[in-house]
């Protein structure tokens, strides 16, 4: 007899279903697009070359040890991650008022905040888009906030729903969490203009919401590091409140060495001082202390400017690639004279192709053309190389004639 008899299996998660799908499909051509996984042009993970040098360096350091970081992590990670996101010459840096902690990658930053949140922000109503990426509901309810929606896509312009997007902010309470991603939008591939972050910002402000921006796509959307951090950036230059949490699972491919960090930007050095030492609570009860590698990793890089420059280098070829395969789909789409407009796929930004198929289109593609994708009909566009481009686009074709 089990302690566990009683326990009913979890729902499907619907991500696992098409992974299972896709790796039990027999097929020499099968392709899976429903990872967030860049993908080199041969279609295999790719470990960018920087990274190996800066393992390598680590490799060769034998003054390292494996002694636990500090709760809050590696303290020059989480100078150079601030840095980075908020730029060489912040103002809010220099005043002492920004506090970094290195966490688990983007998700694990996220909790931890939302945790934070939940314990110290009077308000519990915290607002993410609709849609957004499908973890974001369950961390921020399990750590004890309640999720509400504001709308954000509009299916019949496969763009933006800018209007609704300001009126549901407008209506949110004083004091509510909003959740902005700041580039390359998962799962739509929808960002707004500088123009539009702007007056987001204005009814942000004028509402006292707290701004939480997920950044896990820095230098994925447009291939520069700096404009992908104008939105967080015209948010902090005000002078006002808001939290970032940051990843390198993609811009540096770090994907299974969990690296991220959270900054909480505040508006004193007195309330940063106090900030943190909440945030050190929270953390000690989950995990102790931080992972070293993924860190020393990033340090590396980061604060070597050779090094830093080939990592710029290489994440904008692999944005370019990105850029290229959206190309290839919308030209190997209009040359099938396949039905419809299929101009929002060179429109939207980031990894991923927000499609506008269907389940049933998914559901077909899947079993006549052995390419799997989100049953909500968003590839990654990532994960697609010259090779399968047209094998994807005769897929299309066939769904929607
Ligand atoms: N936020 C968004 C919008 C994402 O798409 C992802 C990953 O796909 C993450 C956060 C978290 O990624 P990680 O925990 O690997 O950094």
């Amino acid at each position: 007899d089990s302690s566990f008899s009683s326990i009913a299996p979890a729902p499907e998660d619907p991500i696992l279903t098409v992974y299972f799908a896709s790796r039990d499909d027999p097929s020499p051509v099968k392709l899976n697009l429903s990872g967030g996984s860049y993908r080199s042009e041969e279609g295999k993970p790719h470990v960018l070359q920087v990274v190996r040098r800066a393992e390598q360096h680590l490799a060769n350091d034998l003054s390292r040890d494996k002694e636990y970081l500090p709760l809050d992590g590696l303290s020059e990670f989480n100078k150079l991650s601030a840095k980075l996101i908020l730029g060489d010459d912040s103002r809010a840096v220099e005043e002492n008022r920004v506090v970094t902690i290195q966490c688990l990658s983007g998700t694990g930053s996220l909790r931890v905040g939302a945790e934070f949140l939940a314990k110290h922000n009077h308000e519990r109503a915290i607002f993410v888009s609709n849609p957004t990426w499908g973890n974001h509901p369950n961390i921020f309810s399990l750590a004890g906030l309640s999720v509400e929606y504001f709308r954000y896509y509009d299916p019949r312009t496969r763009g933006l729903d800018f209007k609704g997007m300001l009126e549901d902010l407008g209506a949110a309470p004083s004091g509510a969490i909003v959740v902005l991603q700041a580039c390359a939008h998962n799962p739509t591939g929808v960002d707004p203009t500088l123009e539009q972050w702007e007056q987001i910002r204005q009814v942000v402000r004028s509402k006292s919401l707290l701004p939480f921006f997920d950044n896990a796509y820095q230098g994925f959307a447009s291939g520069n590091l700096e404009s992908d951090a104008q939105a967080i950036r015209m948010f902090v230059a005000d002078g006002g409140e808001c939290l970032i949490a940051q990843s390198f699972a993609k811009n540096m491919g770090l994907y299974g060495e969990r690296i991220g960090a959270l900054t909480i930007v505040c508006t004193s050095e007195d309330v940063a001082m106090k900030v943190k030492s909440q945030l050190l609570l929270v953390v000690r009860p989950m995990y102790l202390s931080p992972p070293i590698h993924g860190a020393s990793i990033v340090t590396t890089i980061l604060k070597n400017s050779d090094m830093y420059n080939d990592w710029t280098v290489e994440l904008k070829r692999m944005a370019n690639r990105i850029l290229s395969m959206r190309k290839q789909l919308y030209e190997a789409l209009q040359a099938r004279g396949t039905p419809g407009d299929w101009s929002h796929i060179i429109r939207q930004i980031g990894m991923f192709s927000f499609t506008g198929l269907n389940e049933k289109h998914v559901r077909f593609i899947a079993k006549d053309y052995h390419i799997y994708m989100n049953y909500d009909g968003r590839v990654s566009i990532a994960g697609l190389s010259s090779k399968t481009v047209s094998q994807l686009a005769d897929a299309i074709h066939a769904a929607v004639t």
